[in-house]
């Protein structure tokens, strides 16, 4: 029997071979407390502080601007709201900014905590990307006021694989005296990353996206950036994020980014798009029912994931393609993992004004570190088998 080929990367990148045995030993050593003083708690703080250490030089930036935490979604949570409050006390209630720009296509994550500002009297605007996928410098400046405070806007689109140019659009914010903060979960391990070079105020990411474990992440805090902790307690992360650490979680995350920055300082981004490439050529080669959501530029992998491919089929439904093709042994899904289960377009590609009955045909596709030129071949196969 053909084995099953994974081709969902986005959602959830399989634990790296290297981490899962690097988890069981971390798991066997590490026996302590963070926060204790005994040899045990301080056995566990030295390899929280090395792990913390690893994943800043893998980001380009400080280890004390990092901080440990379970994942994308709370990450995101806690830099929004933190700096939203934290800006407030800051400026004092009269004389805040209270405007907030959210590129409309965020994840749910970020989109939603910048929706809740509304609650607590902030305006929030939605700044709709362009149709090939980009927010551009020219929206963005359009939409900046004097009382602009926070701008959200992610590196790499999760459903569309578009990276964007987050170095420009940061420039722009702070030029208008605003902060900008960037959802970097998608992109990191995919793309090269210095946070240095993008010179963003705070960024996400979580370690299952990489092939780390699920339920650990961190984010970036760049220093004299207001920002109040969501999260209250023990007072652990240098008072910013309470909560016992997962130490064993942090170096898993700290080793699958190193691993990830080695595979694609030797090419694996250039091998993925090579396969992306090729499959979406045999596809629309053979059928004119299957086009790209975003046109895939040629200079891949500086400015679209290379391992992802986001389709538009015509005439069959997302659901019914995902549960045909998990029939025939392929993991893909319909648009984002996470909301997956709806029956709705996704806000992303509403938000590139596409139509509702184009987006009911929405597949992502998206390859990583196990899938060959085979897998892909059988994938074209079985998916035009459907059509
Ligand atoms: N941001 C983006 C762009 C994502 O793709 C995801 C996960 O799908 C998240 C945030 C949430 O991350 P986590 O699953 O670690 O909570």
């Amino acid at each position: 029997m053909n084995r099953r080929v994974y081709l969902d990367y986005a959602a959830t990148a399989p634990v790296l071979p290297e981490i899962q045995r690097a988890l069981c030993s971390a798991y066997t050593t590490t026996l302590g407390n963070a926060s204790t003083l005994y040899r045990e708690g301080r056995l566990a703080r030295q390899a929280l502080e090395q792990a913390r250490e690893d994943l800043a030089a893998t980001l380009d930036c400080a280890p004390q601007e990092l901080y440990f935490c379970s994942g994308g979604t709370e990450a995101a949570g806690t830099l929004i709201e933190g700096i939203a409050r934290g800006a407030r006390e800051k400026q004092g209630a009269r004389r805040a900014r209270t405007h907030v720009i959210c590129a409309a296509f965020e994840h749910h994550a970020v989109l939603d905590s910048a929706l809740s500002l509304r609650r607590s009297g902030f305006e929030v605007e939605l700044l709709r990307p362009n149709r090939a996928g980009y927010i551009t410098p020219e929206a963005l400046e359009a939409a900046l006021r004097p009382d602009t405070l926070l701008v959200t806007a992610m590196l790499a689109q999760n459903e569309l694989g578009t990276v964007q140019d987050i170095a420009a659009l940061a420039a722009l914010a702070h030029r208008a005296g605003a902060l900008l903060v960037s959802d970097c979960v998608q992109a990191f391990g995919k793309v090269l990353l210095s946070l240095a070079a993008l010179d963003v105020d705070a960024a996400c990411f979580s370690a299952h996206k990489l092939g780390g474990p699920c339920g650990v992440g961190a984010f970036y805090l760049k220093p004299g950036v207001p920002f109040r902790p969501r999260q209250l307690g023990g007072g652990q992360e240098r008072g910013l994020r309470s909560g016992t650490q997962d130490v064993p979680g942090a170096q898993g995350f700290a080793l699958a980014a190193e691993l990830q920055l080695a595979e694609l300082l030797a090419g694996e981004g250039e091998r993925l798009a090579l396969l992306r490439d090729g499959l979406l050529a045999e596809l629309t080669r053979n059928s004119e029912r299957v086009r790209p959501t975003v046109p895939l530029p040629p200079d891949n992998c500086a400015s679209h994931l290379p391992g992802y491919l986001p389709l538009l089929v015509r005439g069959i439904e997302s659901q019914t393609m995902v549960l045909r093709l998990d029939e025939l042994g392929f993991a893909v899904s319909g648009g984002s993992a996470c909301s997956s289960a709806s029956l709705e377009p996704s806000h992303v590609l509403t938000s590139l004004g596409i139509a509702k009955d184009e987006a009911d045909g929405a597949l992502r596709v998206s390859l990583g570190r196990d899938t060959t030129t085979e897998d892909c071949a059988r994938f074209g196969e079985a998916l035009l088998s459907l059509l």
